[in-house]
Protein backbone atom coordinates (compact mmCIF):
# COMPACT_ATOMS: atom_id res chain seq x y z
CA UNK A 1 0.00 0.00 0.00
CA UNK A 2 2.74 2.32 0.60
CA UNK A 3 4.64 1.41 -2.29
CA UNK A 4 1.97 2.33 -4.69
CA UNK A 5 1.64 5.51 -2.58
CA UNK A 6 5.15 6.16 -2.84
CA UNK A 7 5.01 5.32 -6.93
CA UNK A 8 1.90 7.62 -7.20
CA UNK A 9 3.82 10.32 -5.44
CA UNK A 10 6.98 10.07 -7.91
CA UNK A 11 4.82 9.76 -10.94
CA UNK A 12 2.91 13.06 -10.35
CA UNK A 13 5.95 14.54 -9.26
CA UNK A 14 8.01 13.77 -12.64
CA UNK A 15 4.75 14.88 -14.39
CA UNK A 16 3.91 17.36 -12.88
CA UNK A 17 4.46 19.59 -15.83
CA UNK A 18 3.18 17.03 -18.20
CA UNK A 19 0.03 16.64 -16.10
CA UNK A 20 -1.15 20.09 -15.99
CA UNK A 21 1.59 22.21 -18.28
CA UNK A 22 -1.05 21.88 -21.11
CA UNK A 23 -4.24 23.28 -19.32
CA UNK A 24 -2.69 26.00 -18.19
CA UNK A 25 -2.43 29.62 -19.43
CA UNK A 26 1.51 31.06 -20.56
CA UNK A 27 2.06 32.84 -17.20
CA UNK A 28 0.98 30.24 -14.99
CA UNK A 29 4.11 28.70 -13.12
CA UNK A 30 4.61 25.35 -12.03
CA UNK A 31 7.08 24.52 -9.37
CA UNK A 32 8.33 21.06 -9.12
CA UNK A 33 9.77 19.98 -5.72
CA UNK A 34 12.88 18.91 -6.91
CA UNK A 35 13.96 22.74 -7.95
CA UNK A 36 16.04 24.60 -6.09
CA UNK A 37 13.98 27.61 -6.71
CA UNK A 38 10.79 25.50 -5.09
CA UNK A 39 11.03 26.82 -1.26
CA UNK A 40 11.59 30.36 -2.38
CA UNK A 41 9.35 30.60 -5.50
CA UNK A 42 6.33 30.32 -3.00
CA UNK A 43 4.69 32.55 -0.84
CA UNK A 44 6.12 32.54 1.77
CA UNK A 45 4.48 31.75 5.65
CA UNK A 46 4.15 33.30 8.20
CA UNK A 47 5.60 30.61 10.71
CA UNK A 48 6.42 27.21 9.79
CA UNK A 49 4.82 25.68 12.82
CA UNK A 50 2.37 22.83 11.84
CA UNK A 51 3.03 24.03 8.06
CA UNK A 52 1.24 22.12 5.60
CA UNK A 53 3.97 20.60 3.25
CA UNK A 54 4.29 19.88 -0.87
CA UNK A 55 5.96 16.60 -1.73
CA UNK A 56 4.05 17.18 -5.04
CA UNK A 57 5.22 20.43 -5.82
CA UNK A 58 3.24 24.01 -6.33
CA UNK A 59 1.68 25.91 -9.41
CA UNK A 60 0.80 29.07 -9.53
CA UNK A 61 -2.49 30.00 -11.68
CA UNK A 62 -2.44 33.35 -13.61
CA UNK A 63 -6.14 33.32 -14.61
CA UNK A 64 -9.54 32.11 -12.99
CA UNK A 65 -9.59 29.38 -15.64
CA UNK A 66 -5.82 28.30 -14.67
CA UNK A 67 -7.66 27.47 -11.29
CA UNK A 68 -10.55 25.88 -12.66
CA UNK A 69 -8.66 23.75 -14.35
CA UNK A 70 -6.05 22.93 -11.90
CA UNK A 71 -8.87 21.79 -9.55
CA UNK A 72 -10.73 19.92 -12.10
CA UNK A 73 -7.27 17.57 -12.95
CA UNK A 74 -6.06 17.62 -9.14
CA UNK A 75 -9.42 16.02 -8.60
CA UNK A 76 -9.41 13.27 -11.37
CA UNK A 77 -5.84 12.40 -10.14
CA UNK A 78 -6.36 11.97 -6.42
CA UNK A 79 -4.07 14.71 -6.57
CA UNK A 80 -4.57 16.57 -2.65
CA UNK A 81 -4.13 20.46 -3.08
CA UNK A 82 -3.96 23.66 -0.69
CA UNK A 83 -4.55 26.89 -1.58
CA UNK A 84 -2.06 29.81 0.38
CA UNK A 85 -3.18 33.33 0.07
CA UNK A 86 -1.23 35.49 1.98
CA UNK A 87 0.39 33.06 4.02
CA UNK A 88 -0.59 33.80 7.71
CA UNK A 89 -2.86 31.17 8.74
CA UNK A 90 -2.09 29.20 11.68
CA UNK A 91 -4.00 26.22 11.79
CA UNK A 92 -2.83 23.06 12.18
CA UNK A 93 -1.97 22.44 8.54
CA UNK A 94 0.95 19.87 9.42
CA UNK A 95 -0.38 16.31 7.93
CA UNK A 96 -0.97 18.14 4.63
CA UNK A 97 1.19 16.78 1.95
CA UNK A 98 0.55 17.68 -1.59
CA UNK A 99 0.00 20.61 -4.22
CA UNK A 100 0.30 23.98 -3.52
CA UNK A 101 -1.77 25.86 -5.33
CA UNK A 102 -0.23 29.38 -4.58
CA UNK A 103 -2.47 32.82 -5.64
CA UNK A 104 0.21 35.14 -5.23
CA UNK A 105 -0.76 36.42 -8.95
CA UNK A 106 -4.40 37.17 -7.84
CA UNK A 107 -3.31 40.67 -6.02
CA UNK A 108 -5.14 43.00 -7.54
CA UNK A 109 -6.73 46.02 -5.96
CA UNK A 110 -9.71 48.17 -8.15
CA UNK A 111 -11.96 50.38 -6.73
CA UNK A 112 -15.54 50.92 -8.57
CA UNK A 113 -15.88 53.83 -10.50
CA UNK A 114 -17.96 55.67 -7.75
CA UNK A 115 -15.69 54.52 -4.81
CA UNK A 116 -18.55 52.59 -2.93
CA UNK A 117 -16.83 49.40 -3.55
CA UNK A 118 -13.05 47.92 -4.13
CA UNK A 119 -12.68 44.25 -5.62
CA UNK A 120 -10.05 42.33 -4.48
CA UNK A 121 -7.78 39.27 -5.74
CA UNK A 122 -7.86 36.11 -3.95
CA UNK A 123 -4.05 36.80 -2.43
CA UNK A 124 -4.16 40.50 -1.79
CA UNK A 125 -2.63 41.78 1.38
CA UNK A 126 -3.52 44.07 4.14
CA UNK A 127 -1.10 46.87 3.07
CA UNK A 128 -1.89 47.13 -0.41
CA UNK A 129 -5.69 48.40 -0.05
CA UNK A 130 -4.86 51.00 3.39
CA UNK A 131 -3.45 53.69 1.59
CA UNK A 132 -5.70 53.90 -1.22
CA UNK A 133 -8.52 53.37 1.43
CA UNK A 134 -7.70 56.11 3.62
CA UNK A 135 -6.50 58.87 0.30
CA UNK A 136 -10.07 57.85 -0.69
CA UNK A 137 -11.19 58.74 2.50
CA UNK A 138 -13.23 55.23 3.08
CA UNK A 139 -12.47 52.40 5.39
CA UNK A 140 -12.74 48.87 5.89
CA UNK A 141 -12.49 47.01 9.52
CA UNK A 142 -9.27 45.08 8.81
CA UNK A 143 -7.19 43.63 11.62
CA UNK A 144 -4.01 45.83 11.96
CA UNK A 145 -1.20 43.14 10.85
CA UNK A 146 -0.20 44.21 7.30
CA UNK A 147 0.61 40.84 5.65
CA UNK A 148 -2.33 39.21 6.19
CA UNK A 149 -4.59 37.89 3.48
CA UNK A 150 -7.35 39.99 3.52
CA UNK A 151 -9.94 37.48 1.76
CA UNK A 152 -8.43 34.74 4.26
CA UNK A 153 -9.18 36.90 7.06
CA UNK A 154 -12.59 37.50 5.88
CA UNK A 155 -13.31 33.51 4.97
CA UNK A 156 -12.89 32.58 9.04
CA UNK A 157 -14.47 36.43 9.82
CA UNK A 158 -11.90 38.80 10.46
CA UNK A 159 -11.54 40.68 13.50
CA UNK A 160 -10.06 43.99 14.14
CA UNK A 161 -10.41 47.61 15.70
CA UNK A 162 -13.24 48.95 13.69
CA UNK A 163 -15.28 46.16 14.48
CA UNK A 164 -17.48 47.34 17.29
CA UNK A 165 -17.88 50.26 15.04
CA UNK A 166 -17.90 48.60 11.50
CA UNK A 167 -18.71 44.74 12.00
CA UNK A 168 -16.48 41.80 11.55
CA UNK A 169 -14.72 41.96 7.68
CA UNK A 170 -17.10 39.24 6.15
CA UNK A 171 -20.24 41.59 7.18
CA UNK A 172 -18.52 44.12 4.75
CA UNK A 173 -18.61 41.57 1.66
CA UNK A 174 -20.57 41.97 -0.82
CA UNK A 175 -19.72 39.28 -3.55
CA UNK A 176 -16.96 36.29 -4.05
CA UNK A 177 -16.11 34.89 -7.48
CA UNK A 178 -15.50 31.28 -6.22
CA UNK A 179 -14.12 27.80 -8.06
CA UNK A 180 -15.50 24.90 -6.55
CA UNK A 181 -14.78 21.36 -5.67
CA UNK A 182 -16.10 20.65 -8.61
CA UNK A 183 -14.22 23.08 -10.43
CA UNK A 184 -17.05 25.06 -11.74
CA UNK A 185 -16.79 29.29 -11.36
CA UNK A 186 -19.77 30.86 -9.52
CA UNK A 187 -20.49 33.63 -7.86
CA UNK A 188 -21.91 33.84 -4.53
CA UNK A 189 -23.53 37.04 -3.27
CA UNK A 190 -26.70 37.90 -0.95
CA UNK A 191 -28.76 37.02 -4.15
CA UNK A 192 -26.62 34.78 -5.91
CA UNK A 193 -25.83 30.71 -4.16
CA UNK A 194 -26.72 32.71 -1.19
CA UNK A 195 -26.30 29.28 1.18
CA UNK A 196 -22.71 29.47 -0.13
CA UNK A 197 -22.61 32.99 0.53
CA UNK A 198 -23.53 32.05 3.75
CA UNK A 199 -20.97 29.17 4.55
CA UNK A 200 -17.85 31.15 2.99
CA UNK A 201 -18.24 33.71 5.45
CA UNK A 202 -17.06 32.15 8.36
CA UNK A 203 -15.68 28.27 7.13
CA UNK A 204 -14.64 29.61 3.52
CA UNK A 205 -11.71 27.67 3.02
CA UNK A 206 -14.06 24.63 2.97
CA UNK A 207 -15.88 25.75 0.27
CA UNK A 208 -13.69 26.57 -2.68
CA UNK A 209 -11.14 28.59 -3.84
CA UNK A 210 -12.15 32.58 -3.73
CA UNK A 211 -10.56 34.47 -7.39
CA UNK A 212 -11.61 37.68 -5.70
CA UNK A 213 -14.10 39.61 -3.75
CA UNK A 214 -15.97 42.43 -3.84
CA UNK A 215 -16.41 44.81 -0.36
CA UNK A 216 -18.99 47.86 0.50
CA UNK A 217 -16.70 50.54 1.91
CA UNK A 218 -17.85 53.02 4.25
CA UNK A 219 -17.01 56.44 4.80
CA UNK A 220 -13.79 57.15 6.94
CA UNK A 221 -14.66 57.69 10.54
CA UNK A 222 -13.01 60.47 12.55
CA UNK A 223 -11.09 61.44 9.67
CA UNK A 224 -9.11 58.52 9.90
CA UNK A 225 -7.87 58.69 13.72
CA UNK A 226 -8.21 56.38 15.94
CA UNK A 227 -6.01 55.37 19.37
CA UNK A 228 -4.36 51.70 19.37
CA UNK A 229 -2.81 49.78 22.55
CA UNK A 230 -1.46 46.69 22.97
CA UNK A 231 -0.36 45.16 26.14
CA UNK A 232 1.51 42.33 26.88
CA UNK A 233 0.71 40.23 29.94
CA UNK A 234 2.30 36.98 31.53
CA UNK A 235 0.56 33.19 30.86
CA UNK A 236 0.83 33.56 34.96
CA UNK A 237 -1.84 35.99 34.91
CA UNK A 238 -4.26 33.55 33.48
CA UNK A 239 -7.85 32.99 34.13
CA UNK A 240 -7.85 36.73 35.36
CA UNK A 241 -7.02 37.79 32.20
CA UNK A 242 -9.75 36.03 30.68
CA UNK A 243 -11.86 37.43 33.33
CA UNK A 244 -11.11 41.13 32.75
CA UNK A 245 -12.19 40.30 28.97
CA UNK A 246 -15.69 39.06 30.12
CA UNK A 247 -16.05 42.00 31.95
CA UNK A 248 -16.33 44.14 29.09
CA UNK A 249 -19.19 41.50 27.56
CA UNK A 250 -22.34 43.92 28.59
CA UNK A 251 -22.22 47.50 28.08
CA UNK A 252 -18.84 48.09 25.93
CA UNK A 253 -18.91 51.27 24.09
CA UNK A 254 -19.51 50.13 19.90
CA UNK A 255 -16.20 52.53 19.31
CA UNK A 256 -14.08 50.42 21.46
CA UNK A 257 -12.66 47.27 20.09
CA UNK A 258 -10.82 44.90 22.22
CA UNK A 259 -9.17 41.75 20.70
CA UNK A 260 -6.82 39.06 22.45
CA UNK A 261 -4.23 36.69 21.24
CA UNK A 262 -1.95 33.73 22.75
CA UNK A 263 1.59 34.05 21.82
CA UNK A 264 3.85 30.86 22.31
CA UNK A 265 7.47 31.81 21.73
CA UNK A 266 8.93 28.28 20.94
CA UNK A 267 12.46 29.41 21.53
CA UNK A 268 11.94 30.79 24.76
CA UNK A 269 8.95 28.24 25.67
CA UNK A 270 7.05 31.24 26.97
CA UNK A 271 3.17 32.04 26.40
CA UNK A 272 2.44 35.71 26.50
CA UNK A 273 -1.23 37.18 26.45
CA UNK A 274 -1.96 39.83 24.25
CA UNK A 275 -5.16 42.14 24.54
CA UNK A 276 -4.95 44.97 22.15
CA UNK A 277 -7.48 48.09 22.87
CA UNK A 278 -8.52 50.11 19.99
CA UNK A 279 -10.61 53.08 21.00
CA UNK A 280 -12.35 55.08 18.27
CA UNK A 281 -13.10 58.48 19.49
CA UNK A 282 -15.51 61.37 17.59
CA UNK A 283 -13.99 64.20 18.99
CA UNK A 284 -11.38 63.27 21.63
CA UNK A 285 -8.63 60.69 21.50
CA UNK A 286 -5.85 60.64 23.99
CA UNK A 287 -3.88 58.17 25.69
CA UNK A 288 -4.84 58.63 29.22
CA UNK A 289 -8.35 58.55 27.86
CA UNK A 290 -7.86 54.76 26.36
CA UNK A 291 -6.08 53.67 29.56
CA UNK A 292 -9.14 55.05 31.36
CA UNK A 293 -11.17 52.95 30.13
CA UNK A 294 -8.60 49.73 30.00
CA UNK A 295 -8.26 50.68 33.87
CA UNK A 296 -11.77 50.95 34.35
CA UNK A 297 -12.51 47.32 33.43
CA UNK A 298 -9.47 46.54 35.46
CA UNK A 299 -7.69 45.57 32.55
CA UNK A 300 -4.46 47.22 32.94
CA UNK A 301 -3.75 45.26 36.18
CA UNK A 302 -6.00 41.94 36.33
CA UNK A 303 -4.18 41.08 39.09
CA UNK A 304 -2.02 43.79 40.80
CA UNK A 305 0.98 43.24 39.13
CA UNK A 306 2.33 45.87 37.06
CA UNK A 307 1.31 45.46 33.27
CA UNK A 308 3.51 45.91 30.16
CA UNK A 309 1.87 48.57 27.18
CA UNK A 310 4.07 47.38 24.00
CA UNK A 311 2.70 50.06 22.19
CA UNK A 312 0.38 53.07 22.66
CA UNK A 313 -0.42 54.87 19.36
CA UNK A 314 -2.62 58.16 18.79
CA UNK A 315 -2.53 57.78 14.65
CA UNK A 316 -4.20 58.15 11.26
CA UNK A 317 -5.56 54.68 10.41
CA UNK A 318 -3.30 53.92 7.74
CA UNK A 319 -0.36 54.96 9.63
CA UNK A 320 -1.38 52.16 12.05
CA UNK A 321 -1.13 49.47 9.87
CA UNK A 322 1.94 50.25 8.54
CA UNK A 323 3.45 50.84 11.86
CA UNK A 324 3.10 46.77 11.93
CA UNK A 325 4.00 46.14 8.54
CA UNK A 326 7.93 44.98 10.10
CA UNK A 327 6.24 43.18 12.37
CA UNK A 328 4.83 40.63 9.97
C1 LIG B 1 0.64 37.83 12.68
C2 LIG B 1 -0.82 37.54 12.43
C3 LIG B 1 -1.77 38.53 12.66
C4 LIG B 1 -3.11 38.27 12.43
N1 LIG B 1 -4.00 39.28 12.66
C5 LIG B 1 -5.31 39.07 12.39
C6 LIG B 1 -6.26 40.11 12.59
O1 LIG B 1 -5.93 41.22 13.01
N2 LIG B 1 -7.56 39.85 12.29
C7 LIG B 1 -7.96 38.62 11.83
O2 LIG B 1 -9.15 38.42 11.58
N3 LIG B 1 -7.09 37.61 11.65
C8 LIG B 1 -5.78 37.81 11.92
N4 LIG B 1 -4.89 36.78 11.76
C9 LIG B 1 -5.40 35.47 11.36
C10 LIG B 1 -5.56 35.40 9.82
O3 LIG B 1 -6.59 36.25 9.39
C11 LIG B 1 -5.95 33.99 9.41
O4 LIG B 1 -4.93 33.09 9.81
C12 LIG B 1 -6.19 33.89 7.93
O5 LIG B 1 -6.67 32.59 7.61
C13 LIG B 1 -4.92 34.17 7.13
O6 LIG B 1 -5.18 34.21 5.78
P1 LIG B 1 -3.95 34.22 4.75
O7 LIG B 1 -4.54 34.23 3.38
O8 LIG B 1 -2.99 35.27 5.12
O9 LIG B 1 -3.23 32.82 5.08
P2 LIG B 1 -3.06 31.44 4.27
O10 LIG B 1 -2.20 30.61 5.13
O11 LIG B 1 -2.63 31.70 2.89
O12 LIG B 1 -4.53 30.89 4.25
C14 LIG B 1 -5.19 30.54 5.45
C15 LIG B 1 -6.37 29.62 5.14
O13 LIG B 1 -7.26 30.31 4.24
C16 LIG B 1 -7.32 29.64 2.98
N5 LIG B 1 -7.33 30.67 1.94
C17 LIG B 1 -6.53 31.76 1.84
N6 LIG B 1 -6.86 32.50 0.77
C18 LIG B 1 -7.90 31.84 0.18
C19 LIG B 1 -8.70 32.09 -0.97
N7 LIG B 1 -8.49 33.18 -1.73
N8 LIG B 1 -9.68 31.20 -1.29
C20 LIG B 1 -9.90 30.11 -0.51
N9 LIG B 1 -9.19 29.81 0.59
C21 LIG B 1 -8.19 30.68 0.92
C22 LIG B 1 -6.10 28.72 2.92
O14 LIG B 1 -6.31 27.59 2.11
C23 LIG B 1 -5.94 28.35 4.39
O15 LIG B 1 -6.84 27.31 4.73
C24 LIG B 1 -3.54 36.99 11.97
C25 LIG B 1 -2.59 35.98 11.74
C26 LIG B 1 -1.24 36.25 11.96
C27 LIG B 1 -0.23 35.18 11.72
Amino acid sequence: MKHALLQSVLSIQSNLTDLFGPHLSPKALIIPPTTPEFPAQLQQRWTDYNAPSYILGAIKPATEQDVQNIVKIAAANNVPFFTTGGGHGVSDYHSFDGLSIDLSAFNSVVFSEDGSEITIGGSTKIHQLVKSLYEGAKELPLGSCACVGVIGATLSGGIGGLQGHRGLLMDSLESVRVVTAAGNLLIASRSDNEDLFWALRGAGSNFGIVTSATYRLPELSNGGMYMNADFLFPASVNSSFWQALESFDHGMPSRLAITAGVLYNRVAAEVSLIPTCTLMLLDAYNFPHIAYVCRQRHLLRPTGRRRAISSALETPWARQVQHQHGSC
